[in-house]
């Protein structure tokens, strides 16, 4: 789960990470208060979305002015301008995609004088299983170009979770960002601020872009973005608390709420399988057979009537859906019952698409039975391979 920068912030606050005083603004009658109570001379007037670019983005309205969603404001006025002209608007960014989001919060900030933009990460290492620090000079907006071109301005190291983090750790930042004297003693408690920040509250990522050096020569967060491990959330009433469900999409948060496992994808086919390795198997061989998957979803061993209904309707909500397949191994599950749940969720839902069955497991007779008895326009399958074709080409001809 992602939150919103003012609220990253917030929480860096609480650890003693240093970040600029701001106010989150949610109606436009509030914008000039919010600035007024911060000490200028400069104001950043920052957009609110779950994605990245923000300063290189665009607004979709021409209301919204020419640039991006990070502003910088010389009075109050200004910044409240600002503000009203990005609420409600659609910014785009290299990270929404074409579409963009729409901008519901805005966080007005009292400006910092930058020297130099670095870059600070704190990630979960997939391949050491471990935390790692990523860290770089070439803070700021281009920092996946930077990755690109430059790989080797990117430092990386893991941390040993059987010696936990030492002062060595924000020592090796603070010299793989060139910094010097006081600084590195500000980056040494910066480093062990944001890894007990990331521990504590189960974090999977924690990224500063930029961390900067202020004219003045002290370090600042300018930036902050953040993700929770959904699965800790039960532990941690007050993140989840900071979830936005307006910036997730609706069909993975419907899902989410009959704990079905979903992700949208952008293809034609809808799948309904159970088991993830199965559902990956099936997406794959619809790929196999010339098609794309309209997303993941994976309802699990223990699937009732009500999921199923539940998977149903998420799926045939997605208007690129063509078709839908239904792959499904009853093990613990006997396939009679979820052939009955099936048909119980296309009465319920209706179908305007085609839809493959392919049942195996215990009862599979009965289940298949049951499906070509229903007088439904249900078209059975008898392997995957089968079944895969027979969707693709319902869908495709
Ligand atoms: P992003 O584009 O979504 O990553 O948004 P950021 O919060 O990183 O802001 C983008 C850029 O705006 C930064 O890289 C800075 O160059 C600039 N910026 C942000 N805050 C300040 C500030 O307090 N003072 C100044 N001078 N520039 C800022
Ligand atoms: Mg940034």
């Amino acid at each position: 789960m992602n939150i919103h920068e003012y609220q990253a912030k917030a929480l860096l606050r609480q650890y003693g990470v240093p970040v600029s005083d701001g106010r989150v603004v949610l109606r436009a009658e509030e914008a000039k208060t919010a600035a007024g109570e911060l000490d200028g001379p400069l104001w950043v007037v920052k957009a609110q979305i779950h994605a990245g670019g923000r300063g290189k983005g665009h607004f979709v309205e021409p209301e919204a002015g020419e640039k991006g969603g990070v502003r910088l404001a010389r009075s109050v006025e200004e910044a409240d301008q600002f503000a009203r002209q990005m609420l409600g608007r659609t910014l785009v960014t290299i990270q929404t995609g074409p579409a963009g989001k729409q901008v519901n919060r805005i966080y007005i900030e009292d400006g910092s004088d930058i020297a130099r933009e670095l870059y600070l990460a704190i990630l979960i290492d997939r391949q050491s299983s471990r935390i790692s620090f990523v860290a770089s000079t070439e803070g700021g907006m281009s920092i996946e170009d930077v990755a690109h071109d430059t790989p080797e301005k990117i430092v990386s190291f893991s941390v040993d979770p059987a010696s936990g983090l030492s002062d060595f750790h924000g020592r090796r930042v603070a010299f793989a960002l060139g910094l010097e004297g006081a600084q590195v003693k500000q980056c040494v408690a910066l480093v062990k601020n944001l890894y007990r920040l990331f521990v504590e509250k189960d974090m999977d990522m924690l990224e500063i872009n930029p961390l900067v050096v202020m004219t003045d020569g002290n370090l600042k967060c300018l930036d902050a973005k953040m993700g929770f491990d959904g699965n800790a959330l039960y532990r941690h009433a007050d993140i989840a608390a900071l979830r936005d469900e307006s910036e997730e999409d609706p069909k993975e948060l419907a899902a989410s709420k009959f704990d079905l496992n979903y992700i949208a994808l952008d293809g034609e086919i809808g799948c309904m399988v159970n088991g993830a390795g199965l559902a990956m198997a099936t997406m794959d061989i619809i790929k196999l057979y010339g098609a794309e998957p309209a997303n993941f979803l994976d309802v699990g061993g223990g699937a009732t009537k009500e999921k199923v209904t539940e998977a149903f309707k998420i799926i045939t909500s997605d208007p690129n859906v063509k078709g839908i397949l239904v792959n499904i191994f009853g093990g613990i599950m006997r396939c009679d019952i979820i052939a009955e749940g099936v048909l119980a969720a296309v009465k319920e839902v209706g179908l305007k698409v085609p839809l493959v069955v392919r049942l195996e497991g215990t009862n599979v007779d009965l289940g298949k039975k049951i499906i070509n008895e229903s007088g439904l326009n249900v078209i059975a399958a008898d392997n995957l391979s089968d079944a895969a074709q027979k969707i693709v080409k319902a869908v495709k001809g």
